[in-house]
């Protein structure tokens, strides 16, 4: 695991560099601080690879039929994200899944849906780029309701961005390449669109924002989030991660940003986001302020692992989420 963990150490700065939080209100025009010039191309473990350094991370499964993304990195960076795809497989792309609805996780859609294939069925051989119809972009259907719909009067994303095919309820299951593909709903956790996408044969899972080495979560109020939605999206995380030996490797984890982990880093994170929880309801019931709840520092013993310096992850931003998601629910 060792080296696994260290190999995954390099994309530790492009993540953090390129935070979800201080880029979900920027549209395909603008794509925020200037990004670093190499992506990262890093095998996690069967089909399944790490391409890291392009906004959001993005795992790449590839196969006999082509290949399937999930996610697409920001938009200014489509074409670095093909070119890195294209080095890995000749095979086009045939399904992206999009684990929620922020710019630097969909921001590709668009460019990567047109560079691929769609093959209408397994007696269909022709491939029908020709046509234009490119690759299918799957998702929760609340992402294409973000999307699409407009938040306050400003609409949103582009046409060529949104998902071409959705899903209600719990999950989607598919098959490609060989391996059964599970993509399991995580209702008002990050968003209110989030899934985590489980490749069953090569035993990982790519996790989204949910989960992140990087930083403290960002549990995005306005589109749906919940800090009870987040500690549940863990915990469904942990539910299907099975370790090989003594708490380490077997089933791999790729964050939404950072590297990749196993089991014992989500349940790290799971119980750190659940003691800050407990800290910030525990001061609520004694009838502390907003205010007098961040004064007291409720996160002061990780602040140097996860606090950001800027963004929706800086230690103050995530007790103010954490305590405005409470007050929703009680
Ligand atoms: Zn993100
Ligand atoms: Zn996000």
């Amino acid at each position: 695991m060792i080296s696994k963990l260290q190999k995954g150490w390099a994309t530790v700065a492009a993540g953090a560099a390129l935070g979800c939080a201080g880029l979900v209100s920027l549209g395909r025009a603008q794509q925020g601080p200037s990004a670093p010039a190499e992506l990262q191309m890093l095998p996690v473990q069967g089909n399944v690879y790490l391409l890291a350094g392009a906004g959001g991370n993005i795992a790449v499964q590839v196969g006999s039929q082509g290949t399937l993304v999930v996610d697409t990195g920001l938009a200014n960076r489509s074409e670095q994200i093909l070119a890195s795809i294209h080095k890995l497989t000749p095979k086009p792309i045939q399904y992206i899944i999009n684990t929620h609805v922020h710019a630097d996780h969909t921001g590709g859609n668009d460019t990567l849906r047109k560079a691929g294939a769609t093959y209408t069925g397994a007696n269909v051989t022709a491939n029908l780029t020709d046509v234009k119809l490119g690759a299918q972009v799957f998702s929760h259907d609340n992402v294409l309701q973000r999307m699409s719909a407009p938040s306050g009067k400003q609409a949103l994303r582009a046409f060529g961005d949104w998902p071409t095919l959705t899903f209600f309820g719990d999950k989607k299951q598919m098959s490609f390449n060989g391996e059964p593909i599970e993509i399991l709903h995580q209702p008002a956790a990050h968003t209110d669109g989030d899934s985590i996408v489980f490749f069953r044969r090569s035993d990982v899972i790519a996790a989204g924002d949910i989960f992140l080495t990087t930083t403290y979560p960002f549990i995005d109020l306005g589109r749906g989030g919940s800090i009870q939605g987040e500690i549940n999206a863990l915990n469904n995380i942990i539910d299907i991660t099975v370790p090989l030996r003594q708490e380490e490797g077997g089933t791999y984890v790729i964050p939404g940003h950072g590297r990749i982990a196993d089991r014992f880093e989500v349940v790290e994170y799971r119980d750190m986001v659940t003691i800050v929880r407990d800290r910030i309801r525990a001061g609520m019931k004694d009838g502390m302020t907003l205010d007098q709840i961040k004064a007291a520092h409720p996160t002061l013993d990780y602040d140097y692992r996860y606090g950001a310096q800027t963004g929706f992850s800086r230690p103050d931003a995530f007790v103010e989420a954490v305590y405005q998601s409470l007050a929703k629910s009680q």
